[in-house]
């Protein structure tokens, strides 16, 4: 039992652990899916904007200003700085009208906010007639001119397409000649992508949610799956403990019966007066010990719903004191018993009989685990009686403090197997004290001493006491 519960619970945890780490893997690669989708319909929007005519020839105007300067700039009239500076300018020039359009355009495609859009040219050859070819920007040096767009490092951005372009551009050399010169020009497209994270973690919400939702109820089943497999192993060594131990208690009267029966079975003896009655005496007294056993299991068995009170008014410090005067003559002279008890006027209400019985189990108990020191304190504050029963015994754990109540309820550590009993006793005096509207507690020290607290509340008219 021990084995398979720990193998099942272990396995239940691990399972556990494997389902959430599937999930997880599983939430991520969605994640990244639907990021990547996400970046080809940006993608497929951005190219239904920008693929018009009217991009087209925004882009050819500011082509055709920047060829215009070339002549100037092979005859040595400008710098190469300021011709590159010319097709900047001459992009910028348009990029508001491009802006607009492209916002337009957006709009139109349903593109979200977020994505930014840039061109830059990265490659502007200048090819003579001769095919000396002059690189007035070069890609693999990453040289580039932002042309329209949003202005951002190409590295942040996701590249679209690349655009190849040439022209041949006719003009009039320095030396008064008919001269030709190609242009060789290539534009990359970009596209960027502001708070990435958050439009993606927007659209997951819901399967978040759902996969948070089931993980909890995942973890609240396995823990209430476990709870209960512990619940039902703490009963099955309870049953095992309890069986043990009433067996125990039986075999002694049974044993002594049989050799009593078997006695007056016996000729001699029957003839025998004095042996006869021996007998049958001892069958009686261990009849009567049986009987007593079946009683004890039977009635300290009922909760407080089955304990039927017979009311009487009692002055609880007389009360008290007259029980410890009846336990006192039944303990041995080596225990010190102390008592401090108020003396007070109030009446309450109680079935004395079960009320004594309450007490004198915690009093037994307290000899029973080795207390030699008892001590029975009785004080009234203003809403409760309170007696407590402190001992300097064996002590409690913290962990059974909690369980000691419970009905056949024994600490079974190996060391204290040889204490007899059937864990009902303080099962009882819950429900007696509770039936009395009570409550009981326990404080206790392992190796130093416990403490029992008995609280009921001040009540001194049977109305109250029933209707409450
Ligand atoms: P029963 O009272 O039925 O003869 P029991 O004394 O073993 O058997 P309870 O009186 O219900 O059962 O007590 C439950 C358990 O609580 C005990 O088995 C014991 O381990 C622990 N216990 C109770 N009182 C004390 C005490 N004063 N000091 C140490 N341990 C205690
Ligand atoms: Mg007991």
């Amino acid at each position: 039992m021990q084995i398979k519960s720990r193998a099942l619970i272990t396995g239940a945890i691990f399972t556990l652990i494997a389902l959430t780490t599937m999930q997880g893997y599983l939430i991520f690669n969605t994640y990244d899916l639907k990021k990547k989708s996400f970046a080809v319909e940006s993608r497929k929007k951005i190219g239904g904007i920008v693929k018009t005519s009217y991009v087209d020839s925004l882009s050819w105007n500011y082509r055709m200003d920047f060829v215009k300067k070339i002549p100037d700039y092979k005859s040595g009239n400008i710098t190469k700085e300021e011709l590159l500076l010319t097709l900047e300018n001459a992009a910028k020039a348009r990029n508001d009208q491009f802006l607009e359009y492209y916002k337009q355009g957006a709009g139109h495609f349903n593109l979200n906010e977020n994505v930014l859009f840039n061109k830059v040219a990265t490659t502007i050859q200048l090819i003579d007639k001769n095919g000396n070819v002059e690189n007035l920007i070069d890609e693999s040096k990453n040289e580039q001119v932002f042309l329209i767009g949003t202005n951002f490092p190409f590295y942040e951005g996701l590249l679209i397409n690349n655009w190849n372009w040439s022209f041949n551009e006719e003009f009039i050399n320095s030396n008064q000649e008919n001269d030709t010169i190609i242009i060789r020009y290539r534009a990359s497209l970009y596209m960027k992508i502001l708070n990435w994270d958050k439009i993606i973690l927007k659209q997951l919400l819901l399967l978040f949610f759902i996969a948070f939702l089931l993980l909890l109820f995942l973890i609240t089943l396995t823990t209430y799956s476990i709870r209960n497999l512990l619940k039902l192993k703490r009963v099955s060594e309870i049953k095992t403990d309890f069986i043990n131990n009433i067996t125990h208690e039986l075999k002694t009267p049974l044993a002594t019966l049989s050799i009593a029966t078997k006695t007056l079975t016996n000729k001699f003896a029957k003839d025998n007066k004095d042996i006869a009655e021996d007998s049958i005496n001892t069958i009686n007294r261990q009849n009567k010990r049986l009987q007593n056993l079946i009683d004890q299991v039977v009635d300290n068995s009922l909760g407080y719903n089955d304990i039927k009170l017979n009311l009487e008014e009692v002055n609880l410090s007389a009360f008290i004191n007259e029980v410890c005067d009846d336990f006192y003559l039944t303990i041995s002279n080596n225990i010190q018993f102390i008592r401090d008890i108020d003396n007070t006027e109030k009446q309450i209400l109680i079935d004395k009989f079960y009320f004594s019985t309450a007490i004198i189990n915690i009093l037994n108990n307290a000899i029973k685990f080795d207390g030699t020191i008892l001590k029975v304190k009785y004080t009234l504050s203003e809403n409760n009686h309170i007696i407590s029963i402190s001992d300097n015994g064996i002590g409690i754990s913290k962990k059974n403090k909690k369980l000691i109540f419970g009905k056949f309820y024994r600490v079974s550590e190996k060391n204290i197997h040889n204490y007899k009993g059937l864990g009902l006793g303080l099962y009882y005096c819950k429900q007696i004290i509770k039936a009395h509207y009570g409550t009981i507690d326990v404080e206790s020290k392992e190796k130093e001493g416990t403490t029992f607290y008995i609280k009921v509340p001040v009540n001194d008219r049977k109305e109250n006491f029933i209707s409450r």
